[in-house]
């Protein structure tokens, strides 16, 4: 298939499951489920306003696979969450749970709405809307939502609050809740500190020292500014950061705990005083050892990937790449860590948050941390360890195996 500016985000992930798929010789059924959701929820979200006015929002709650376990995603609320991209979003966390080899299936969920011009009251009322909407298609072993783009922890308590107002106390039913209603310890920086993980296995093998590595972050929500503060632990330099209003860029590196003040008063990155003021498109093309997009999808494409310079591409959000800038990169010798084994800090630790809401009984951050260091360790390993022998990319071997996991328990389920 030739990709093309407009190509749907779905089928750029399709792309990469039809060439596992492709690899595996899998028949043509399998291929069909593989490729398809497995169940789509589009609803109608009539909301008061605090003017008095009612608006119509539009929600999605997408389950793509089932096969090894409940669905398990976020939900995202941003203006430009389409059908097409939460479908891509779903599907692609199938390959991930099934790659970090946790009893998952893939989900996720979407509403069109910018949170930025909503009052925290609306996007209460939003939420409870949201949830006897989709209330009957999750639940504790059927389907768990988390937090993405545009959501956080405040909302995840305001969906247990609703579903729990029809099924009884159920906080199992979301991970990524506030710790005090039973979120686990470690889980808001899972996502961050999972890729630090990954980068710091993959670094012995590309003889790269992460003390001193000089690194460029475009997104400062929770899990760019989590991500910034394990490199800064770990002794990197963060010279460029970006977020939605602008990006900044600091040779000599830039204070974490300072920015974060910053922007706990600006709301963005932008303007931090010390460094130079600069785009984001300018941002992605800085030249440094290790770039994590932490923001959007399909911000590394055609128009800029052989402008990139970096060594290592670190893929904290999902599908920061299309398939042709994957392509360019690759032929340029850039280190992809692709999305599904990159970010898969953020669901394996709610695994560890639903399996300790299942249990009632808590864990500390020491064996949080611990276990996730063991979960993205045993992925990298087995992700590096076969592209080696193949000869093949880190993302078509991240592929391969994640589809054939999924492939195996629909087969040995007797599904078809
Ligand atoms: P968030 O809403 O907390 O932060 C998003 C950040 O991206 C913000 O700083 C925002 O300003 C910035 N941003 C948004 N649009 C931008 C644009 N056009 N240009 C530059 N910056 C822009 O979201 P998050 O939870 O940190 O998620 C970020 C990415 O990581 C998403 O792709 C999400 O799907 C992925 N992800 C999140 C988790 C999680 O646990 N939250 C887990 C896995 C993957």
């Amino acid at each position: 298939m030739t990709v093309t500016a407009e190509t749907s985000i779905f089928e750029e992930v399709n792309q990469f499951v039809n060439q596992a798929s492709e690899y595996l010789n899998l028949d043509n059924g399998m291929r069909e489920i593989l490729c398809c959701s497995w169940r789509e929820l589009t609803v109608q979200l009539p909301v008061r306003m605090d003017n008095g006015e009612v608006r119509v929002f539009t929600g999605y709650r997408i389950q793509h696979n089932g096969a090894r376990g409940p669905y398990k995603g976020g939900i995202r609320y941003h203006p430009q969450a389409r059908l097409d991209e939460v479908r891509a979003l779903a599907s692609l966390m199938t390959w991930k749970t099934a790659l970090m080899d946790i009893p998952f299936g893939g989900a996720k969920g979407g509403i069109q709405c910018n949170p930025k011009e909503l009052s925290n009251e609306e996007l209460n009322r939003l939420t409870r809307r949201y949830t006897l909407a989709i209330e009957h298609f999750i639940g504790t072993h059927r389907d768990i939502p988390a937090p993405d783009l545009g959501t956080n922890a405040q909302t995840m308590a305001w969906l247990m609050d609703a579903y729990g107002q029809i099924y009884g106390h159920s906080p199992a039913i979301v991970t990524g809740k506030p710790v005090e209603l039973g979120g686990s310890l470690g889980r808001e920086a899972a996502t961050g500190r999972g890729c630090v993980y990954t980068l710091a296995e993959a670094a012995k093998d590309f003889g790269l020292n992460i003390q001193g590595a000089r690194v460029v972050i475009q997104g400062f929500g929770q899990v760019g500014s989590w991500a910034a503060l394990q490199f800064e632990e770990m002794g990197s330099t963060i010279i460029g950061v970006g977020d939605v209003g602008g990006a900044i860029c600091c040779q000599s590196g830039i204070d974490i705990a300072k920015l974060l003040d910053h922007v706990k008063e600006a709301q963005t990155v932008a303007g931090f005083p010390g460094c130079d003021q600069i785009t984001n498109k300018e941002l992605l093309e800085l030249e440094c050892d290790v770039l994590v997009p932490a923001a959007i999808e399909k911000v590394i494409h055609r128009g800029n990937a052989d402008k990139i310079k970096t060594r290592i591409l670190l893929e904290a959000a999902n599908h920061p790449t299309t398939p042709e800038a994957d392509q360019i990169l690759n032929d340029r010798g850039v280190a992809i860590l692709p999305d599904i084994l990159a970010n898969g800090g953020g669901v394996t630790v709610s695994y560890f948050e639903w399996t300790q809401n299942l249990q009632q009984f808590r864990w500390d951050e020491k064996r949080v941390n611990d276990e996730l260091r063991k979960v993205m360790t045993r992925a990298y390993r087995s992700v590096r360890n076969l592209a080696l022998k193949k000869g093949m990319t880190f993302r078509e071997v991240a592929f391969i195996i994640g589809v054939q996991r999924v492939a195996r328990a629909i087969e040995l389920r007797g599904f078809v």
